[in-house]
């Protein structure tokens, strides 16, 4: 039998009828004659009040037990899901995670994926059984603990589910009709795309648009997944959503494909550092061995061997960064004047393979920006994006007014 691999995200499996509109969905593919491996999210806002329990409980947590509280919320819509699909007469039933087993790395909080077996799921499946409906985002480390794949981790576990057992293809059901220009509740003129080149879609996921985990778009390219991203609520079609493909299969494409956005930055200043070789090696190291995702990095100009650093990272990782420093600091391996968090900015990026052979995007962006009166506070550019933050109070200005400069509610 072919294998189909449908993940439904947290507002698809909100509620017990949302669940049932779902698995209805997942009953007219196994009545296409497909096994079925269903991937499920927590129900909508159940992962956040678990990371808040988390956080009130203990602010600088042991991220083995953040797992273990973070990834139940997924085991709850699996077995209702297998259940209401009993209830339809469909042979169905619940894995978590470590049952698969789906195997990680120990990185806790934000595992990776390194292995999953297919026979047991397989072997399901021979003896009659329809749907295998999977808690996403969970696995289990080498030590045997409860992992997870970090925020939005769930695509990655549906990709990952699909190169594993060569599905036809892996159905990402959301609340929005597929990948758009950008955020659609941040811009109203944002434009559904019927395709999307895999690097494009990296980048925008990489620089803010959720709409896809970063890791589930690099397997899908990797393992070459046919991966679409569609509505739960719009009525079933085969051409609905957006395919994530290789750039060769599109035709035409803008300049610039997209405007992403990400609004739980921080920018951190070391004021006043020691100006010499090795010193960014050990700011960043202790930074990276505490798990902080250190995303721009700025060096000032220095004046008489001394000069300001600045990094941006997630505001919720602040905290870390400056016990990392401090401790750091403490033990005489750097030494610094001041540290400045902002906690107020985030950052706004546009996105397109044009840009390759294109110049002059960031002149226009940065034109764009200035006309609004905004002011940039670090660029950071690679061959097929450019980013900038800014204060937080203007990052919806700022979408609004690059997705109108470059024109991208009208397609080429
Ligand atoms: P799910 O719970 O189904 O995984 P997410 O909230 O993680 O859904 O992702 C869907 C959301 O991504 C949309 O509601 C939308 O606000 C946001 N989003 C951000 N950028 C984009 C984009 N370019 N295209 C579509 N949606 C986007
Ligand atoms: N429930 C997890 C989260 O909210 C994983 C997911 O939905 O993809 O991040
Ligand atoms: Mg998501």
């Amino acid at each position: 039998m072919p294998v189909l691999v449908m993940k439904f995200g947290g507002t698809s499996v909100a509620t017990l009828d949302r669940i049932r509109r779902a698995a209805k969905r997942v009953g007219l593919e196994v009545a296409k004659g497909y096994d079925v491996i269903v991937i499920v999210s927590a129900m909508s806002g159940k992962t956040n009040e678990l990371v808040g329990w988390v956080n009130e409980t203990s602010p600088l947590f042991d991220a083995r037990e953040y797992d273990a509280v973070v990834s139940s919320g997924e085991n709850v819509t699996a077995g209702l899901m297998a259940l209401t699909l009993q209830e339809m007469d469909v042979p169905a039933r619940s894995w978590q995670g470590w049952q698969v087993p789906l195997k990680t790395t120990s990185a806790h909080s934000s595992a990776r994926i390194e292995d999953i077996p297919t026979d047991n799921i397989n072997r399901k499946f021979g003896e009659g059984m329809q749907v295998a409906v999977v808690a996403g985002f969970q696995g289990i480390s080498p030590e045997g603990r409860i992992t997870t794949l970090g925020r939005g981790g769930s695509d990655t576990t549906a990709v990952a589910f699909a190169a594993a057992f060569g599905a036809e293809r892996c159905d990402i059901y959301t609340d929005v009709d597929g990948v758009y220009t950008t955020d659609p509740r941040v811009c109203d003129r944002a434009r559904k795309m019927d395709r999307i080149a895999f690097e494009e879609m990296l980048e925008l996921a990489s620089l803010g648009a959720k709409v896809l985990q970063t890791r589930s778009v690099e397997l899908a390219m990797r393992y070459k997944v046919k991966l679409r991203v569609l509505s739960s609520f719009e009525e079933p079609s085969d051409t609905a959503g957006t395919l994530v493909c290789d750039e060769e299969d599109i035709m035409e494409s803008n300049v610039v494909a997209g405007v992403a956005h990400s609004r739980d930055e921080a920018k951190m200043t070391l004021v006043s550092v020691a100006d010499r070789p090795g010193i960014a090696a050990a700011i960043f190291t202790p930074l990276s061995e505490a798990g902080v995702n250190v995303d721009m990095i700025v060096q000032n100009i220095s004046e008489e061997g001394r000069t300001d650093m600045t990094f941006s990272c997630p505001t919720d990782q602040v905290k870390r960064a400056q016990k990392a420093l401090d401790d750091a600091k403490a033990k005489g391996d750097i030494n610094f004047m001041d540290l400045v968090a902002d906690t107020g900015v985030a950052k706004v990026s546009v996105v397109g393979i044009g840009m390759r052979s294109h110049t002059g995007v960031a002149a226009k962006m940065f034109k764009v920006l200035s006309s609004e009166g905004i002011n940039i506070k670090v660029i950071t550019t690679s061959e097929i994006k450019i980013s900038v933050l800014i204060d937080r109070k203007y990052m919806e200005l700022a979408v609004q007014s690059l997705h109108d400069a470059f024109e991208l509610e009208k397609s080429t």
